[in-house]
């Protein structure tokens, strides 16, 4: 008994609901200890007894292999006295334990599942809704908290004996996993016509062969519905794209596994981690010549979205047809995805031809999470299904719980509280009714879920965003406006962890400026807490205000006009493509009635790519700019040169000429250069106007690290370019990692901002 020892161990993190305590439970018994293992407010307690070797080896196992679920923030590990107690067991939980357990992000589908969907032995032998502790629906189906069965979807399903045995039993795959279920007990597969008459037969095996007949079918997922068509069959992807109301925008493609996904993409490793990691994201991928995709499914585009399943269903239906299939948002033109029975069938019905839908109810909408790929690290253009309600740690504590209301396009939210942070699916654009209500209730069901009662509220500076009025009504907190560049350059630091000042370029479409106009070509001295505007692209006229979004050749008019002072090449093509309408635009950019100046990069890329031709008008925001960068040949090093002066001679704000850009392109374009080189040199050469901006701020500040944000840096040319030039001079680059540059990461910047300036008010320090 002498040679006994005891230890008493803390564990904290998101520890619960993740098969932690089975998990100690059987690491425990493995190694012959005694002991037990609880859940209570703040994490997972252990006790162990047993032989020093064997408890030594308990605690590096726990360290160093845990659960694959669990994020360990905090171990502590102190000695008791040894009780001489036999056996191991699972102490029940403490009043309140559970009830903070921070409900997990929708898991894939787990390999052991897998292996079970294809035993014909097994009892979920191809069941489309197996799960476990380790995998499984979990966002999307929680109602509210503590995260128990009655507060989920799966409520109105009763276990039967078997799933409540393993439910029940430590020792067990399933101990605790609340969506547990199987053939007998758990939701049932339909297959269900446009008529609404449930068609006899296996759903699966009818789907697959209505897909391959070249139906359009709605698919129901884990966070909405998904209009699928087989991915080679042009009518059908085709029929697809004009039933939707959805032009040029994209489709991503499931692919049933690796192998079949590198027939469509090169996938190198850092592809296939990300595709075969346990979040499932939509990966953007160079797509090779010979991938056997319709036509209709990216047009123009060199990359395509590319995910393997994730749920049972996709990988049963994908088996079934043997060939990968779009699987695109279940919605009409910019709707947000349906993911309610009855309004999918309202909403859908006129684009599918039949439903491939289930029982079991989706509470919160989540739409696939997209990821790019640079220097073999995620950037993401989406985060959502499988990294919500994931939490990103803060650097810095918040003195008081803050809601960050996000900005207007690609809308997030964010609640932070303490140091986490928790960042809201992809809410969409906040213009419709759907969105707005999304939005509301998003919030409130965050607040509950994660126990944040917001006494500070950020917005953004924009009087019209529909987010800066919702904040604006919230009439129990202290509200905290910060400017959009500034939330953008936050959240980047926010990101690495960082507290700054740095130097941060912040390019994007358009925010509102702390002067009113529309900036969007930035370069700040920015720390968490505050923000000098240090200089930014020249201002140039929007000619028709929102038009001038729209149809980028409106850009390329106003851009020209100033270029050129008036005398603009006739022979220019875009000139010639929109002769009739050209003087009347010219003349409204020159007026300055109904045409708002701004600083905006993304403007200045959309005058570039109507000028080299690549499109005079938009179907989906950014459009230009994605397809200018596709259009760029990547081995051009050719540049322009473009010189930083300053508006106003008395000092900052120093102000780049986009004009001389402008003028750059056209005179190459007229010599006769490739529309594809002088792309690639029109990118090449906003990378060294990136560079130079640093340089000047660097010679006035001394400061050498540099944030980029703002929706313009998912340009990969453009970010790689920038990077790299800024790195040659001896920048220290500051990349997004974690949440997009794009507008979808705003809220984390706001909430970063608002908790600095708490600090500082109320510790006096940020
Ligand atoms: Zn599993
Ligand atoms: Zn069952």
């Amino acid at each position: 008994m002498s040679s006994r020892v005891r230890a008493a161990i803390r564990v904290e993190g998101i520890v619960q609901g993740v098969g932690f305590r089975p998990y100690v439970y059987g690491l425990a018994t493995g190694l012959g200890l005694d002991g037990l293992v609880g859940n209570d407010e703040r994490g997972v307690f252990i006790e162990v007894e047993g032989g020093p070797g064997p408890v030594g080896e308990f605690l590096a196992a726990l360290r160093d292999r845990p659960p694959p679920l669990a994020v360990i923030e905090h171990i502590s590990a102190g000695t008791l006295p040894a009780t001489g107690e036999t056996g191991f067991v699972i102490a029940r939980s403490a009043t309140g334990g559970d009830r903070r357990a921070l409900v997990p992000p929708d898991v894939a589908t787990c390999d052991d599942c897998l292996r079970e969907m294809d035993d014909p032995a097994d009892r979920r032998y191809r069941y489309a809704f197996t799960n476990c502790t380790n995998c499984g629906p979990r966002f999307t189906i929680v109602r509210d908290v503590p995260y128990d069965r009655p507060n989920t979807t799966m409520a109105g399903f009763a276990m039967c004996a078997d799933c409540a045995r393993e439910y029940h039993d430590p020792a067990d795959r399933r101990f605790h996993a609340q969506p547990v279920c199987c053939p007998a007990c758990g939701p049932r597969l339909r297959l269900v016509d446009g008529d609404g008459r449930e068609a006899p037969g296996d759903p699966v095996a009818l789907a697959a062969e209505r897909l391959l007949d070249g139906q359009v079918l709605a698919v129901k997922g884990l966070g909405g519905y998904h209009l699928a068509a087989v991915a080679g069959c042009e009518q059908a992807v085709a029929a697809l794209r004009s039933r939707k109301h959805r032009e040029d925008k994209p489709f991503a493609v499931m692919a049933a596994d690796l192998a079949q996904a590198g027939r469509l993409c090169e996938v190198g490793e850092a592809a296939a981690e990300l595709l075969t990691g346990r979040e499932r994201p939509i990966v953007l991928l160079v797509r090779r010549t010979d991938a056997e995709v319709a036509p209709s499914a990216a047009p123009g585009n060199r990359r395509l979205g590319v995910m393997l399943p994730y749920t049972p269903l996709h990988h049963l239906l994908l088996r079934a047809l043997g060939r990968p299939v779009v699987l695109t948002s279940g919605n009409v033109s910019d709707e947000p995805i349906a993911y309610r029975d009855d309004e999918a069938a309202g909403r859908l019905g006129g684009i599918a031809d039949a439903f491939l839908t289930h029982d079991r109810p989706i509470h919160t909408r989540t739409d696939d999470s997209v990821i790019r790929l640079f220097r073999g690290r995620a950037v993401p253009v989406r985060r959502s299904r499988g990294y919500v309600p994931h939490p990103l740690p803060l650097a810095w504590e918040c003195p008081r719980p803050v809601l960050a209301c996000g900005a207007e396009l690609k809308n997030t939210f964010c609640l932070a509280k303490g140091s986490h942070a928790f960042v809201s699916h992809h809410i969409g654009d906040l213009e419709n009714y759907e969105t707005s209500r999304s939005f509301t209730e998003g919030v409130e069901h965050f607040a509950r879920l994660f126990d944040v009662v917001p006494e500070v509220v950020a917005h953004d500076l924009h009087p019209e965003y529909l987010s800066t009025k919702y904040a604006l009504d919230r009439v129990d907190a202290d509200l905290v406006g910060v400017q959009h560049h500034h939330a953008h350059v936050a959240s980047c630091l926010a990101d690495n962890g960082v507290a700054g000042p740095v130097i941060g370029v912040a390019f994007d479409g358009l925010g509102y400026g702390t002067d009113g106009t529309l900036w969007g070509g930035e370069f700040l001295v920015a720390g968490l807490a505050g923000f000098e505007r240090a200089g930014h692209l020249a201002t140039v006229p929007m000619p028709g205000g929102a038009a001038a979004i729209r149809e980028p050749w409106r850009m390329a008019a106003a851009y020209l006009d100033l270029a050129f002072e008036g005398d603009v090449p006739a022979s220019l093509g875009v000139v010639r493509r929109n002769a009739a309408r050209w003087d009347a635009v010219v003349a409204l950019a020159r007026r300055g009635v109904n045409a708002p100046r701004t600083s905006s990069a993304g403007r200045l890329f959309d005058a570039v790519a109507a000028i080299l031709g690549v499109r005079d008008a938009i179907t989906y925001e950014g459009q230009a700019a994605v397809e200018l960068e596709q259009r760029a040949d990547p081995a051009e090093r050719g540049t322009y040169p473009c010189p930083v002066t300053s508006e106003a001679p008395s000092g900052p704000p120093f102000a780049v000429p986009g004009t001389a850009l402008v003028r750059a392109v056209v005179d190459d374009l007229c010599a006769g250069a490739d529309p594809s080189v002088v792309a690639a040199r029109f990118h090449n050469a906003v990378a060294g106007l990136v560079a130079d901006g640093c340089d000047r701020v660097r010679a006035a500040t001394g400061l050498s690290a540099v944030a980029l944000s703002g929706g313009v840096f998912q340009n990969l040319l453009l970010l790689e370019r920038a990077a790299g030039l800024l790195e040659r001079r001896g920048f220290h680059v500051l990349l997004h990692h974690r949440v997009p540059p794009n507008d979808g990461g705003v809220s984390l910047g706001q909430a970063a901002v608002a908790a600095a300036l708490d600090r500082e008010r109320r510790w006096g320090c940020a």
